[in-house]
């Protein structure tokens, strides 16, 4: 018997990092190789050409877990029978662009796609923000979304947890799956805070290899501090420098890793969630936590101790998401 497909929707599917997701979502590594999907690409009128022809270099593929591609930009026609929903498209900060205008034109884009979930996706829906400020977009999609469960509702900080990986590997030379238990708490932005104080490399503490690698335990917390926080904070903009545009391929890839771990199931990893309260975060935020999931959704791994400098970093963070939801408010949006 023929196994059905699942309906997978991306805006801003015309764009860089939708290009960058589509075949490999064809090709079966997001879902796996016994997982048929159906893509459904939203794009606003300008960008229908560039997903339009993304769609035709997919039939050129010929993926054989591809069973259909639909290009719209109907908000309603993307999301209707959706079961995964990766929200690409944002409006990204222009020159000069005040906040309360960056989040009042993002309202207007994941308000309708919110709503548009609410009338239509597939009952298991589960949805990843990518575009930024993808915490507080996807406070604003759950908000609009209505009767779905809030804990649908997802932010991809993947990325920047994958980031914090590769920088102990350099640091301390070893591979990327010797490393457990790195975490990033807070706002997809400069003032996440990227922490290993729960983490290990081959099972022994990092903290420890990195003062046995640096000579002492002052220079392990400095190198922490000064280089690796900022470096992972900050790495997007030492991409565009070198790279003379923005990660496309790696914020793709963290996607992609997000929706297969939370519907495969993982122990650890990070991911940002509506908040229940857990760390003293205020209910209903959006924010980064490391999570676990049994294959039915992404959960807050509780009951880690954090020291005072960890905390402060952490409450820095959840400040700013508290100050984007209050200018939403504002805004009358929320
Ligand atoms: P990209 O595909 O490069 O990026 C899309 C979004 O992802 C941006 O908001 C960007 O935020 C965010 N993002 C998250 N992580 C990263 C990262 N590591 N590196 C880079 N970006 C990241 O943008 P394009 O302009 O190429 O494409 C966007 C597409 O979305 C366009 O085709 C546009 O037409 C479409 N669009 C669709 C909408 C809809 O479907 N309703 C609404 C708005 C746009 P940041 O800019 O902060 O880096």
């Amino acid at each position: 018997m023929a196994t059905s497909s699942t309906t997978v929707t991306i805006t801003g599917a015309g764009g860089q990092i939708g290009y960058a997701l589509l075949f490999r979502i064809a090709a079966g590594d997001m879902l796996g190789p016994d997982r048929p999907v159906r893509l459904r690409l939203l794009e606003i009128p300008q960008g229908m050409r560039a997903a339009e022809g993304a769609a035709l270099e997919l039939q050129d593929c010929a993926f054989p877990l591809l069973h259909d591609v639909e290009v719209t930009d109907n908000a309603r026609t993307a999301f209707e029978g959706c079961s995964i929903g990766m929200l690409v498209g944002a409006r990204p900060r222009g020159p000069g662009m005040e906040r309360a205008d960056l989040l009042a034109a993002n309202a207007g884009i994941f308000g309708p796609q919110g709503e548009a979930i609410g009338a239509g996706a597939a009952s298991d829906v589960r949805i990843v923000v990518v575009g930024n400020p993808a915490n507080t977009n996807a406070l604003l999609a759950a908000t609009a979304a209505g009767d779905v469960p809030a804990d649908r509702f997802t932010a991809l900080t993947r990325l920047d947890h994958n980031r914090a990986v590769g920088q102990l590997t350099e640091a301390l030379d070893v591979r990327p799956d010797e490393i457990d238990g790195v975490a990033i708490w807070g706002n997809h932005s400069a003032t996440q805070f990227p922490d290993v104080s729960h983490a290990t490399v081959r099972g022994v503490p990092v903290v420890d290899a990195l003062t046995e690698r640096l000579g002492d335990k002052e220079r392990a917390m400095a190198w922490l501090d000064d280089s690796f926080i900022p470096r992972v904070a900050k790495r997007g903009a030492e991409i565009i420098d070198v790279r003379g545009s923005s990660s496309v391929a790696s914020a793709a890839n963290a996607a992609i890793e997000h929706v297969r771990d939370e519907q495969a199931g993982t122990a650890w990893t990070s991911a940002a969630v509506v908040s229940q309260g857990e760390y003293g975060v205020p209910e209903g935020l959006v924010c980064s936590f490391p999570v676990s999931s049994d294959g039915s959704g992404y959960r807050v791994v509780e009951g880690l101790d954090l020291d005072d400098r960890s905390r402060a970093r952490f409450e820095a963070s959840v400040s700013e998401l508290v100050a984007e939801r209050d200018a939403v408010r504002e805004l009358g949006i929320l």
